[in-house]
């Protein structure tokens, strides 16, 4: 156990929220879980108000990129029992994109802990509607003030909560991109790093100006086989078989697509993890073959996609009343309230309410 120092905030922001039409990043809950690594140690675990912290102008993170970052939800219970989707995975993934940026990995019991306590802070936080959840926002900072360039000494590693709604209301239009690139094997396409992300918005912005919701990235030597939206990865249908592209050094290891993945299996459908090109695709779609498309995320859960659009050219996609991306949907939503039965384990209890 961690000993973590709480400072709780005087008044709680609550009561401004309106729970029945929570936009999606905006209502950041009371309180934020912080500690530091000195070089040496983690010390300080601290719970204090969310809030503005003091920074150095100078701080590492800030000039050179060494800052990650990780996603996931905490859920009420139709029993009124709190429980965070796959933690453990969650820092699996975390602590290799500390590794490959160089960065101090994150002890479980601080990783852990700190969630908990501030889902059990904010407990009040953590909506009961379908489709909503408190989004839990772990991340970690280089906090050297130092003008050379070096993997920091110091770190902070903070977490903090958002009371969130649907990220897409919508199906989804998505431009494939071929002119702009993610990720390259060798780089850090399969890092949550901040910088992939500050990266990804020229291609973004333009693909939404064009009246799109989302690119789906393509590799970046010939631009012919599909990787995977912003901050999705990417399904198609076609018959009894799903395929998704390789996670295989460009792709982030999407923890939703895991679960996709399994789920699927256990349901009986085939599930291949490979190159999907562009072409393919198309010949799917000319051969009435492509049934489905859709995007995985933890704010975007399962969204359907209605267009993909290739160089001016779209594939349209039908909405379907039972589509299979409906179905995990409404059985991953089911698992995380208890409505069904956790099959794989993936639900950390943190407490049972009273309250719903
Ligand atoms: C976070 C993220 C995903 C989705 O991962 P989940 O664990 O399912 O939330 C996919 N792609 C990118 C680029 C991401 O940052």
């Amino acid at each position: 156990m961690i000993d973590i120092k709480i400072n709780e905030a005087p008044v709680s922001r609550i009561s401004e929220v309106d729970f029945s039409n929570l936009a999606f990043g905006k209502e950041f809950s009371d309180h934020m879980f912080i500690a530091d690594y000195d070089g040496i140690e983690w010390k300080n675990f601290r719970i204090q108000p969310y809030g503005p912290i003091p920074l150095s102008p100078a701080l590492s993170c800030m000039h050179y990129g060494q800052a990650i970052f990780e996603g996931m939800k905490a859920y009420r219970g139709i029993d009124n029992s709190i429980q965070i989707f796959r933690p453990y995975d969650n820092l699996k993934r975390m602590n290799e994109s500390a590794e490959r940026m160089c960065m101090q990995p994150i002890p479980e019991e601080v990783y852990v802990e700190g969630l908990k306590a501030v889902c059990r802070m904010d407990e009040k936080w953590i909506p009961a509607n379908e489709g909503s959840a408190l989004y839990l926002r772990p991340f970690l900072i280089a906090t050297d003030d130092f003008l050379g360039i070096h993997p920091s000494r110091n770190y902070m590693f903070m977490i903090y909560g958002c009371a969130v709604g649907a990220y897409y209301n919508e199906t989804l239009k998505i431009k494939i991109e071929t002119e702009f690139a993610r990720a390259v094997k060798g780089g850090v396409g399969e890092a949550k790093t901040a910088g992939n992300y500050a990266s990804a918005l020229y291609a973004t912005s333009i693909a939404q100006t064009e009246g799109f919701h989302q690119v789906l990235w393509t590799d970046a030597f010939e631009h012919k086989y599909l990787e995977e939206l912003g901050s999705s990865n990417f399904f198609i249908l076609s018959g009894n078989t799903l395929i998704t592209p390789a996670a295989n050094g460009t792709v982030l290891k999407g923890i939703t697509r895991d679960s996709v993945i399994q789920l699927a299996r256990k349901l009986g459908y085939k599930v291949e993890e490979r190159l999907i090109s562009i072409d393919e695709v198309i010949a799917l779609n000319n051969e009435g073959k492509l049934d489905e498309a859709f995007a995985t995320g933890t704010a975007a859960t399962v969204s359907p996609i209605c267009e993909l659009s290739y160089q001016g050219v779209s594939i349209h996609l039908k909405h379907k009343e039972n589509s299979v991306a409906g179905m995990l949907k409404n059985k991953l939503e089911n698992i995380k309230r208890c409505k069904e039965e956790d099959f794989f384990g993936w639900n950390e209890k943190v407490m049972m309410t009273q309250t719903a």
